[in-house]
């Protein structure tokens, strides 16, 4: 049976494909939903039309009032039993269809969270009728009930795994709705559009579309204007969910180790163990100012001389290849060499920021104020954009991370409490919209007819019901929450 419930595919189209492997009928759900462990508290949660029930027959409350017959969004407490003795002290929280997390019955058990107790309350649950929840099955209950749209849904995992300030803000306001509000507002101009070219189609002797010509092409305008910016700001948005992925390269002895421990010395490390995004590798990550940084091709870093010196232009390439960023260290304290010629030749300007180091090797008479600091060959690095740091010290380490961050977001124009695109999917069919709409434009002014002009809108809706998840094939969906945790 198809994925959706009435509610979420007003709008779907043919592109919604058949798919059995998520959820079936709306059975009731119980899963962990704290991380696995040992803490404080534990909360187990059911969800679905039996969960009242179910939660009832193995709660006994220690006041009057049974559980299936409490007021949604009170607290009861009480004792959990298994096969007739008491197994945890817990409070049982009731949260009635449909103000809940799901829009169904909802009832969470805080209980001591140990694992062994939260599994065995998991098996009672599941003695009772419940079932054991899928990967994100919570959250995609709530989209398929029509509380949350799919970019709220994912903002929700993206909340979870967020990883550095700036990420849980941009991944906070998605969920408050603001990637939601823009596409509806920038649908809602399609909308009109479509039904002054339906009344064309419909009554043909009245030229419908060619008395609103005018209205019809600043509509489009409007919804264009709108699509490019999210698009532009897109980089931004994926660079502060997935983090902004930097290489150090430079010749051997420059400084990119010391640089590396430096940074990471100062900014403790957020996570060793992130698998890369981009190749199967464990990356190296820190907050820096808030952005995540990913250091990625650390096996450069960790190459043999012999194979930099070997290597440099193909160095240089890769690392453009697998980073948003590249970090060019070079030898301030020294004259730039044929090697560290070749690196800068190789690097892409616009993608990569040179380091220059050991200024604490420096006479004061290269030091000019402002932060700027002649290296022994002079200002002969444009157009490649330079920051001057010792790694020994640490001087200057601010400016690079403000470098850093500033590169990556180009502070001048993203506004990150803006509407923002966080993910490729979002991206790709924010791009499919703008083809259609550009399309249509030109389907306007060539006079290409009303037919064909209504098919074009047909795209654009189609794409951007895609983003919000009216449209998505239902396998797409699947994948999407499968990346979510159990319980969530
Ligand atoms: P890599 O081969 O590029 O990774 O370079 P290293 O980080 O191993 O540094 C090479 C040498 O330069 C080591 O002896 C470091 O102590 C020294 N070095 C690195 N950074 C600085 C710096 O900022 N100032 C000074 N004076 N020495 C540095």
């Amino acid at each position: 049976m198809a994925l959706r419930t009435e509610n979420a595919t007003e709008n779907a189209t043919e592109n919604a494909t058949e798919n059995t492997n998520v959820a079936t009928a709306m059975d009731t759900i119980v899963a962990i939903a704290t991380p696995p462990g040992v803490g404080g508290v534990g909360i187990v949660r059911l969800s679905g039309s039996a969960a009242l029930e179910i939660a009832d027959g193995m709660f006994r409350p220690s006041g009057r009032r049974r559980l299936n017959k409490a007021e949604s969004h009170r607290m009861l407490h009480g004792w959990v039993e298994c096969d007739g003795s008491v197994v945890d002290e817990v409070l049982a929280v009731v949260m009635r269809a449909p103000r809940s997390y799901t829009r169904e019955d909802v009832v969470e058990f805080q209980c001591h969270g140990g694992p062994l107790i939260l599994r065995t309350l998991v098996n009672q649950a599941c003695r009772g009728g419940a079932r054991q929840a899928g990967p994100g099955e919570f959250t995609l209950r709530a989209f398929l009930n029509g509380r949350i749209d799919l970019t709220r849904a994912e903002a929700a995992g993206d909340i979870v795994r967020a990883r550095s300030a700036l990420g849980l803000q941009v991944s906070a306001n998605q969920l408050r709705g603001r990637l939601h509000g823009e596409i509806a507002a920038i649908k809602e101009e399609i909308v009109q559009v479509a039904a002054l070219v339906a009344a064309g189609i419909d009554f043909p002797e009245e030229d419908v579309v060619f008395a609103h010509r005018e209205e019809l092409a600043d509509r489009l305008i409007t919804a264009r204007g709108r699509l490019t910016a999210l698009l532009e700001n897109a980089r931004a948005g994926m660079i502060v969910r997935e983090g902004l992925a930097v290489a150090i390269i430079g010749r051997p002895n420059v400084g990119k180790s010391s640089l590396l421990n430096a940074l990471l010395r100062e900014k403790r490390a957020i996570v060793t163990d992130i698998p890369g995004t981009t190749r199967d590798t464990v990356e190296e990550a820190m907050d820096i100012a808030g952005l995540m940084v990913r250091l990625v091709d650390t096996a450069g870093i960790r190459a043999t001389e012999d194979q930099l010196e070997r290597e440099g232009v193909t160095r240089a390439q890769a690392a453009r290849a697998q980073a948003d960023l590249v970090l060019l260290v070079l030898d301030g304290s020294e004259p730039l060499n044929m090697e560290d010629e070749t690196l800068l030749k190789a690097c892409d300007p616009d993608t990569t920021l040179a380091v220059i180091n050991k200024i604490d090797r420096l006479e004061d008479k290269n030091r000019l104020g402002n932060n700027h600091i002649e290296p022994k060959w002079g200002g002969r690095l444009h157009p490649v954009p330079s920051v001057s740091i010792s790694a020994l010290t640490g001087e200057g380490l601010e400016n690079l991370e403000a470098g850093i961050r500033g590169w990556a977001l180009r502070e001048d124009r993203p506004r990150l409490e803006d509407a923002l695109i966080t993910n490729q999917r979002q991206e790709q069919a924010a791009r499919r919209a703008l083809d259609a709409v550009q399309h249509a434009m030109e389907a306007l002014e060539q006079n290409r007819g009303d037919e064909l002009l209504a098919i074009d809108l047909d795209g654009v809706l189609s794409a951007l019901g895609n983003i919000v998840g009216e449209t998505t094939p239902d396998d797409l969906l699947y994948r999407i929450f499968a990346e979510f945790c159990i319980g969530k």
